[in-house]
């Protein structure tokens, strides 16, 4: 028998799996609907070239003790992520910089905002455009309205079907306004990609004899909670579960759905070397998707055909499509809190990840959120 039963092969469910195996030598079942481990990670080779199968993945992060434990699982290839955006006509960096910044206007405005910048913010800081846009300096303000217009604005309209100010204001301070000549999408200590890609990864950490997979599974088919006991096949469990799902469903939408947002990914094959400068371009104002991505740029191999991807956001529909970002609203965490707080009467079960905790988790996040929940409660 299993000691702990866990829901979700992702970054969530296979850290705590992996560390089950190897620090306690307990016994891991994994459930997984998906017919493969990793998540929305899950990579795989079309044409020969390695393929991000839920969008792209970048991984990126500040802290070591996140890159050194999964440096036991990979070697890496160096990668900085770069993005440009499709602006008038012109593919210009982002998040906008100086760079972009004499690229959009003319030489003798960009270097008067520049100024102001250099006087209002530190060298290299980062400033959310939710922010700027409070600025009294009308040169600030006349640069924020700009940015807001034109990267924000449209591209949260199709990402979230929302305003910017509709959505928690971490979410559009991720990309924020630079106040420098950095060009990368990020700007972390640790930046790469697996070498042999990110399945091959998630395949290293579940390779042990006490972690098994049941794959093509949903939870519901061999779980049931009644009377706040749980059941596998109709049998009480009496270890823990630790649930990296979607909350609401795992409680039956007893306090309603949460809502999740969608994306329709389209993959297209061109008979080219390349099709862009770089991996992403953001298309914030023209077209239905919100980004083209090239994989080639993110794992270089010489072949002549390309692979591109452009992605569509769309609500998400339970059993239609798959439910990825979490959506922050006041409204939306309120609901959630309750399940949270009911989630609380049980003694065995263990909530980690985007879905189950409803957070906009990164993937370095996640992996932290990990090994800390299974140093406080499994340890
Ligand atoms: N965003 C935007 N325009 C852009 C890039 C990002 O408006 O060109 C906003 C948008 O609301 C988006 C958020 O910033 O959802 C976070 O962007 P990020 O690239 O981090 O999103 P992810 O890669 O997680 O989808």
């Amino acid at each position: 028998m299993f000691d702990y039963i866990i829901v979700g092969a992702g970054f969530a469910g296979s850290v705590m799996a992996e560390r089950i195996a190897n620090v306690l030598n307990k016994k891991v079942l994994i459930i997984e609907k998906r017919n493969h481990i990793a998540g929305n990670c899950y990579d795989e080779r079309i044409e020969n070239i390695l393929v991000h199968k839920y969008g792209p993945h970048l991984f990126h992060t500040s802290l070591k003790e996140v890159w050194d434990y999964l440096s036991n699982f990979t070697d890496w290839d160096i990668y900085n992520h770069r993005v440009l955006a499709f602006i008038d006509g012109q593919k210009v960096p982002i998040p906008f910089n100086f760079n972009t910044l004499y690229e959009v206007f003319p030489n003798e405005l960009a270097k008067r905002i520049e100024k102001k910048l250099l006087e209002n913010y530190k060298y290299n800081s980062k400033v959310p455009i939710l922010e700027l846009k409070k600025s009294k300096d009308k040169d600030l303000q006349f640069l924020a309205d700009y940015v807001y217009e034109k990267i924000f604005v449209n591209y949260t309209a199709k990402q979230w079907n929302k305003k910017p100010e509709e959505i928690d204001s971490e979410v559009t301070a991720r990309v924020p306004v630079f106040v420098g000549k950095d060009n990368r999408y990020f700007n972390d200590k640790y930046q790469g990609v697996p070498k042999d890609g990110y399945t091959k990864l998630f395949q290293n950490m579940l390779n042990h004899p006490n972690i098994k997979i049941m794959l093509n599974t949903g939870f519901k088919e061999v779980i049931k909670i009644e009377d706040k006991k749980i059941y596998f096949l109709n049998q009480e469990f009496k270890g823990k579960l630790i649930f990296t799902g979607m909350i609401d469903e795992l409680f039956d939408y007893k306090f309603g759905k949460l809502p999740y947002r969608s994306v329709r990914m389209k993959f297209e094959i061109i008979e080219k070397k390349y099709y862009q400068e770089v991996a992403t371009v953001n298309y914030p104002n023209n077209y239905d998707f919100t980004r083209i991505t090239e994989f080639k740029h993110i794992h270089p191999i010489k072949t002549n055909k390309t692979i591109i991807l452009k992605e569509y956001p769309q609500k998400y529909i339970k059993n239609k499509n798959t439910p990825y970002y979490p959506i922050f609203t006041k409204e939306n965490q309120e609901k959630y809190n309750k399940y949270l707080e009911y989630s609380k009467s049980f003694e065995n079960i263990i909530l980690v990840g985007r879905l189950a905790e409803y957070k906009y988790y990164d993937m370095d996040d996640i992996v932290k959120r990990a090994l800390e929940v299974f140093g406080e409660k499994i340890k």
